[in-house]
C-alpha cells in the first residue's frame, strides 16, 4: 500500500474510535440513569470498556498489581487497556496518540481546521514551547510519585475498594455533564488554543502521553531517513505534528513522536522516508495499521478470556451508590 493512502486510513481508525467510544458514553449515561431513576428508564447494562476512560484508576490498579494485590475486581478493565496501551507504546511507538485516542482526534481536526482558516499553525518561541512541554511530565511525575510510589500495597487495595473509586466512571460522566464554568472555560480556551497551535494539550499537558512518550523511546520502532534518497525539501519537518525536523534526523527517537506517519506519507521521494525496526526491517503501512488495531483489541480479548474484564461490583451496590 502506498504510504500516500496512510492518512485517510489513519483519520478513518482514529474516527472509528471515536464513535465508538461516544457509544460507550452514551450506553454508560443510559446505565446510569437506569440506577438513578430506580429502575424506570429503560434497562441499560452498564459498558465495561468505558473503563478506558479512567487511566488514573488503570494506573492505580497496575501499581497495586505491581505490588501483590493481583489485578483489581472494581475496575479491572481499566488495568487492562492501561496495560496494552503501555505495551502498544513499547512495540508500535505513541501510536494510541495518533490512532486511537479521541481527545487526540479533536484535536487534530481543530488544528487543521485551523490551517484552513489562517492557512498556517501557529508555533510558540522554543524557550516557552520547552518549557510548556515540561508541564506534562510534571504531571506524570506526580502521579507516578503518589500512587506508585508514595502508596503501599494496603492503601492501593483499601483506596480501590472505596466507594469513591467505584463510581470514578459515573464521577466524571456526570463531571462532563455538569460542567462548571471554570471547567467550560477551560474547555474552552483549549479548543481555542488547539485551532491556532498543533495539539497543545496533548503536547504540554497530557501525562498519559508523556509516559507514552517515555516508553515509546525503548520501542524497536522508529521512521527511519534515507540519505541517499532524501533530497531536503523539508516537506516531513514542515508536515509533523510535533514540530520534529524529520529531515535532518537520521532516525526519529524522539518521546514526542506520535507514529502519525504523516512525514512518510508526505515525503515525495519514494521511500526516503519510512517505518523501521532496529533501523533495518522496514514495516508497510498497512501492516502498522492492523497491529495499532490488533494490539489494541487483543488486549481486550485477553483481558475478557482472562476474566479481568466486567467489574464486580454488584447491581445491588451501584443503586445503594448512585440510586441516592
Ligand atoms: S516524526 Fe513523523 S511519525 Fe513522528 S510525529 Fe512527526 S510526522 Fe508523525
Ligand atoms: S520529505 Fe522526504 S525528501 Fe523531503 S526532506 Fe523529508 S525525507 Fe527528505
Amino acid at each position: 500500500m502506498p504510504a500516500s493512502y496512510m492518512q485517510p486510513l489513519r483519520i478513518l481508525i482514529q474516527f472509528c474510535f471515536l464513535g465508538f467510544m461516544l457509544w460507550l458514553g452514551l450506553r454508560f449515561y443510559q446505565f446510569v440513569q437506569f440506577i438513578s431513576s430506580a429502575g424506570t428508564s429503560a434497562f441499560a447494562a452498564r459498558p465495561d470498556g468505558i473503563e478506558a476512560f479512567l487511566p488514573i484508576s488503570g494506573l492505580l490498579g497496575s501499581a497495586s498489581w505491581l505490588k501483590g494485590n493481583g489485578i483489581n475486581s472494581i475496575h479491572p478493565a481499566a488495568v487492562v487497556v492501561f496495560v496494552t496501551v503501555l505495551v502498544g507504546a513499547l512495540l508500535l511507538r505513541r501510536s494510541f496518540c495518533s490512532w486511537i485516542c479521541p481527545v487526540a482526534a479533536v484535536s487534530e481536526f481543530s488544528w487543521k481546521s485551523g490551517f484552513r482558516i489562517f492557512r498556517r499553525n501557529f508555533k510558540l518561541p522554543l524557550w516557552l514551547d520547552i518549557a510548556l512541554r515540561g508541564l506534562k511530565y510534571l504531571l506524570m511525575a506526580f502521579f507516578i510519585y503518589s500512587i506508585v510510589i508514595a502508596m503501599s500495597s494496603k492503601a492501593l487495595e483499601e483506596f480501590i475498594q472505596s466507594d469513591y473509586h467505584k463510581i470514578a466512571d459515573q464521577r466524571l460522566l456526570s463531571f462532563f455533564l455538569h460542567l462548571t464554568p471554570f471547567a467550560l472555560g477551560v474547555i474552552f480556551i483549549l479548543l481555542a488554543l488547539s485551532i491556532v497551535l498543533r495539539n497543545p494539550f496533548c503536547r504540554y499537558l497530557c501525562p498519559y502521553g508523556a509516559l507514552l512518550g517515555l516508553i515509546a523511546t525503548l520501542s524497536p520502532l522508529r521512521v527511519t531517513r534515507d540519505t541517499d534518497r532524501c533530497v531536503s525539501c523539508g516537506i516531513c519537518s514542515q508536515v509533523c505534528p510535533t514540530y520534529i525536523d524529520v529531515m535532518n534526523k537520521h532516525s526519529v527517537d524522539s518521546p514526542e513522536c506520535i507514529g502519525c506517519w504523516r512525514c512518510i506519507s508526505h515525503c515525495r521521494f519514494n521511500e526516503a522516508l519510512s517505518m523501521r525496526a532496529f533501523g533495518r526491517f522496514s514495516l508497510s503501512g498497512a501492516l502498522f495499521a492492523l497491529l495499532v488495531v490488533l494490539l489494541f483489541w487483543s488486549g481486550t480479548v485477553v483481558g475478557k478470556l482472562s476474566g479481568h474484564w466486567r467489574t464486580a461490583i454488584a447491581l445491588e451496590d451501584y443503586v445503594r451508590l448512585l440510586g441516592k
